[in-house]
C-alpha cells in the first residue's frame, strides 16, 4: 500500500516509542553551561553535562573570545569548507597546537567528532580490511564502519581474548585488521584496556583507532587522554579522533595521527571535503581552552576526588555502579520507565540528570548517566547522594 503522508509513514512509529518509555525530548536550558542551571524553566543542579573541567562558561575563554572578536582578523563563520576558503590561521594554529600537545606528526580539525569518526572509517578501512570493534563503541564508529568497504566484526565489550581470536582468523586470511575502540565508554565509563590493545595490534600488525571523546583533557598528564593515562603512547599505526566539546567546552573535534593519514583524509574523506569548516571563533576558543586543559592539573585531581567521594556514597546506598573510574558515573535501574521516575523524582529534588535508555543502552540496562564535573563541589555531591536516597526509600523505586 502506498505511504502517502508524513504523518502515516511516523504515527505508530513514534506513539510505540512513547508506550515503551523511550520517547526523547530536548530539555530547554535558560542559562550557560555549568552546574547550577536553569533548564525547561527550573533552577536545578546539573550531572549529565560532559563539560568535565567546566571550560563551557570558563570567563578566560569568554574574554578572549570578546578580545578577538575586536582585535584579530577574523569573523564568526568560516564561510566555507576548508578546502575552498574556510580554513583560517585560528584552524591552522590549533592543529599544530593540538599536534604539539600531543606529540604526534599531524592534527586535523573535523566540525564534529561524528563526522571525524565517519572519516576516519570511511577513509582507512577499504576492501578486504577487516574492522574489529567493541560491542559498545559510540553510534559514530558502528556507523562508520557499516558505511565503510570492510568486513565488520564486534567482539564482546572489552573481552580481549575475543579480539585476539578475531585477529587470528584475519591475520591467517592474510587481511588488514583494524581495532576500533572508544578510549573511555561514552555510556558505562569505563576504559579499553589500552595496554593490551597496543600489545595485541603489535603481535598481529593490526592499526588501532580510538575515539577518546571523553578521555582526552579530563585524563592523562597534561589532558593527553586515555593513552597517556596508561602510560601509553601513539605508534605510527594509531589513530586518536577527539571531541572538542566534552572536555573542551567548545565543540567540533580533531583526528591525530601520522602525516599520510592527515594528508590522505584531506583528499579522500568526504565527511572532511564536503562541509562548512567550524566557526573561527570556534578555533580561537579551543586554543585558550587547550592552554588551560595542559595546567589544569588540578582541576582533574579535584574531578577525581569529586569521583572517589560519590563512588563512595553511592556504594553505600547500595546503588549499583559500574567499574568506572571517570567522571561518567551511571547508575544501573534496568528497566525504562524505572529510570525515567528517578530522574523525574530526582528533578523534583533539584538535580538534572537524564535517563539514558535503549536503544542508547542494551535492552534491561537503562541506567542514570550521572557525569561528574570539577565545578561541581563536595556539597553538590553530597546533595545528589541525599537526593539518591530519598529515590531509593520512595515507595515507586
Ligand atoms: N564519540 C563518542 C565516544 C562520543 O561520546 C561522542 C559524543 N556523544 C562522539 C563521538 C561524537 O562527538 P560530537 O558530539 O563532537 O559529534
Amino acid at each position: 500500500m502506498p505511504i502517502n503522508s508524513i504523518q502515516e509513514r511516523f504515527a505508530k512509529r513514534l506513539n510505540k516509542r512513547r508506550a515503551e518509555h523511550l520517547y526523547r525530548q530536548r530539555p530547554l536550558a535558560f542559562s550557560p553551561q555549568q552546574p547550577q542551571m536553569k533548564i525547561n524553566g527550573v533552577e536545578c543542579i546539573n550531572f549529565c553535562s560532559n563539560d568535565y573541567l567546566g571550560l563551557a562558561n570558563h570567563p578566560q575563554i569568554k574574554q578572549r573570545l570578546i578580545d578577538a572578536l575586536q582585535n584579530d582578523q577574523l569573523s564568526y563563520g568560516s564561510g566555507a569548507a576548508h578546502l575552498v576558503t574556510g580554513h583560517h590561521l585560528q584552524h591552522h594554529l590549533l592543529e599544530d597546537e593540538l599536534a604539539d600537545w600531543l606529540g604526534v606528526e599531524r592534527v586535523l580539525l573535523f566540525s564534529t567528532g561524528f563526522m571525524a569518526n565517519l572519516a576516519v572509517l570511511q577513509t582507512l578501512a577499504q576492501k578486504g580490511d577487516v574492522l574489529l570493534g567493541d560491542k559498545l563503541n559510540h553510534a559514530s564508529l558502528v556507523d562508520g564502519a557499516l558505511q565503510s568497504d570492510a568486513d565488520f566484526k564486534r567482539y564482546p565489550h572489552r573481552d580481549m581474548a575475543a579480539l585476539e581470536k578475531r585477529l587470528q582468523q584475519t591475520h591467517a586470511q592474510q587481511k588488514q585488521a583494524i581495532i576500533v575502540t572508544d578510549g573511555v565508554f561514552s555510556m558505562d565509563g569505563d576504559l579499553a584496556p589500552l595496554h593490551h590493545i597496543q600489545q595485541l595490534a603489535k603481535d598481529y600488525n593490526a592499526w588501532t583507532i580510538i575515539d577518546d571523546a571523553h578521555g582526552f583533557g579530563a585524563l592523562g598528564t597534561q589532558g593527553r587522554g586515555s593513552l597517556s593515562h596508561f602510560g601509553l603512547s601513539a605508534d605510527a599505526n594509531t589513530v586518536q579522533i577527539g571531541t572538542l566539546g566534552k572536555a573542551f567546552g567548545c565543540s567540533g573535534a580533531f583526528v591525530a595521527g601520522s602525516n599520510t593519514l592527515i594528508e590522505s583524509l584531506i583528499q579522500f574523506a568526504r565527511p572532511y571535503i564536503y562541509t562548512t569548516a567550524s566557526p573561527q571563533l570556534n578555533a580561537v576558543a579551543v586554543r585558550e581552552a587547550l592552554k588551560i586543559i595542559k595546567s589544569a592539573d588540578n582541576k582533574r585531581q579535584k574531578l577525581q576526588t569529586l569521583i572517589e567521594q560519590f563512588r563512595t556514597g553511592a556504594k553505600q546506598l547500595g546503588l549499583q555502579l559500574w567499574d568506572s573510574p571517570t567522571a561518567i558515573q551511571p547508575i544501573l535501574l534496568g528497566d525504562s520507565a524505572r529510570a525515567l521516575r528517578w530522574s523525574e523524582q530526582l528533578k523534583q529534588q533539584g538535580f538534572w540528570i537524564a535517563a539514558i535508555r535503549p536503544p542508547t543502552v542494551p535492552q534491561g540496562q537503562a541506567r542514570l548517566r550521572v557525569t561528574l564535573s570539577a565545578q561541581h563541589s563536595a556539597q553538590q555531591i553530597q546533595n545528589l547522594l541525599n537526593a539518591l536516597a530519598v529515590c531509593i526509600e520512595s515507595a515507586d523505586s
